[in-house]
């Protein structure tokens, strides 16, 4: 069976370990040429006693062994001479290029129980190294378990962009911190939540920059005030996409203590949301109030105050129709810390996902939002005369179930019924579906074909802009 086989057959073999490579540790490794001398290398930034098997040593083997770093035993790597060394070692690497020598280390390593890797030939090795972004004691392994090294060094240097230099600095800061930390607070939790507040806020800016008196006092302040750090993050979600999230939306909800949402949200978005946040469902789905608005203001102040970080999780952007201009007045009120994250609204998200641009300039000099949410008797209030005009795009929110009533006093107020007009329901989400028509076959249609909440409506002559894009 080749490597490749192997590989094919058994995708899931390998699995990511942090291995323990101290001063009381050997690591053998057979060959002497350059292949070798990029693993004792890697292994140079341990304290592992590093031994070369090879009858001859390359220019930085030969270097490194003047400075006294690591022994040498030149013999070739016969059977007699692996079995005298083996024993007691942590790692072997066989690293020579001769494959039938490999082969031979890697058999008798693992007939020893001894960990080995035959560099490049993932089939006779027990462990694989993978690519490693290294700031201090901060290590990102990339490893594509063998099937594509080239594919694993493309994403290290990605990763390398993304981590500051300061994180070393960071990390060294917070390991000694450590100690003090779990004394001023045994409890787990509050040490996490004030590392966390550490961390977004400019204590981790200062240590990263090597201000460890600032980074101290700022750990100080944040550790002395236990309640303290309590704070709502009011985020929008988005319509539905989870890559349509922001790295910021990502960030909060990876990071909150709770999480009170709404029924909009579908499960791969909350999926994301750290895994031990308390979850709370406070629904809102039209006339099924789950929890009402005034309990929900209360139930973020309560949490918030008692030094939780709630992430108050809503469709779409959290200020448009989604009150969350009434959610900050109250917090405002209590006096409770808050953030905004704005979402892509479902207009925009439709829009996009529909192929309807909701503005062009051929024939839409503007955008209005508006809310179709009937009141109770079913009527509905709105300025229509501002409504039904020509060179205006109409997004309406909440509209589909009072869509007849819409469209009808559209008509009225002074629009032609064969003016364009397209409904989307599920947007962003697997599933969605559009159509586009009239004023007057609309409402028919929607009912015909079974439409469902959520769904917006685009009222304009931009609905005939729209283009779908070819297959790619
Ligand atoms: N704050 C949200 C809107 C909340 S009101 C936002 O900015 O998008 C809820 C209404 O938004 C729904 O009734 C529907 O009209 C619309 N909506 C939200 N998500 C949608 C989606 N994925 N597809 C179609 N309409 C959506």
């Amino acid at each position: 069976m080749t490597a490749n086989d192997l590989l094919a057959e058994s995708r899931n073999i390998w699995f990511p370990v942090v291995l323990r490579l101290d001063n009381t540790t050997k690591t053998l490794v057979i060959g002497g040429g350059e292949v070798a001398a990029n693993k004792v290398s890697l292994l140079l930034a341990t304290d592992t006693r590093v031994v070369v098997i090879s009858p001859t040593l390359c220019g930085e083997l030969e270097r490194l062994l003047k400075s006294g770093r690591l022994e040498h035993i030149a013999t070739q790597a016969s059977r007699e001479v692996l079995e005298a060394h083996l024993p007691g070692a942590r790692l072997v690497y066989a690293a020579t290029s001769d494959r039938a020598v490999n082969h031979l280390a890697a058999e008798l390593a693992q007939k020893m129980n001894i960990p080995v890797c035959a560099v490049d030939d993932p089939d006779p090795s027990s462990f694989i190294t993978p690519a490693i972004v290294r700031r201090g004691p901060v290590m990102v392994a990339i490893s594509t378990s063998g099937a594509a090294p080239v594919l694993a060094r493309r994403i290290r240097e990605r990763i390398e962009t993304l981590l500051p230099a300061g994180i070393s600095r960071l990390s060294r800061f917070m390991q000694n911190a450590r100690g003090k930390m779990a004394q001023i607070h045994p409890s787990p939790d509050t040490r996490r939540r004030v590392w966390e507040n550490f961390l977004d806020g400019k204590g981790a800016e200062q240590a990263l920059a090597g201000d460890e008196t600032g980074a101290s006092a700022t750990l100080d302040r944040l550790a002395s005030d236990e309640k303290g750090g309590g704070e709502v993050w009011l985020v929008g979600a988005g319509p539905g996409d989870a890559d349509l999230l922001t790295l910021k939306a990502l960030r909060l909800m990876q990071n909150a203590d709770s999480v009170l949402y709404d029924h909009l949200l579908p499960p791969d978005i909350l999926d994301r949301v750290r895994r031990d946040a308390e979850r709370i469902f406070v629904g809102k789905q039209k006339s099924n109030h789950a929890l009402p608005q005034p309990s929900i203001n209360d139930e973020l102040i309560r949490r918030a105050k008692a030094g939780e970080r709630v992430l108050r999780l809503k469709g779409g952007d959290p200020f448009i129709f989604g009150r969350g201009g009434e959610e900050i007045e109250a917090l405002m009120e209590a006096g409770v810390p808050f953030r905004v994250v704005p979402g892509i609204s479902a207009a925009n998200g439709c829009a996009a996902s529909s192929g309807i641009p909701l503005t062009h300039r051929d024939c839409a000099q503007s955008c209005l939002f508006l809310t179709g949410h009937a009141r109770a008797d079913g009527t509905l209030d709105l300025p229509w005369h501002t409504i039904a005009l020509r060179g205006q795009t109409v997004v309406i929110y909440m509209g589909l179930g009072g869509i007849a009533s819409l469209c009808e006093q559209l008509i009225t107020h002074g629009l032609p019924p064969t003016w364009p007009a397209a409904v989307i329901e599920k947007g962003t989400q697997p599933g969605q579906r559009v159509i586009t028509a009239d004023l007057t076959s609309l409402p028919r249609l929607t009912v015909e074909q079974d439409f469902r909440s959520p769904a917006l409506i685009i009222v304009g002559e931009v609905v005939k802009h729209r283009v779908v894009s070819p297959e790619i």
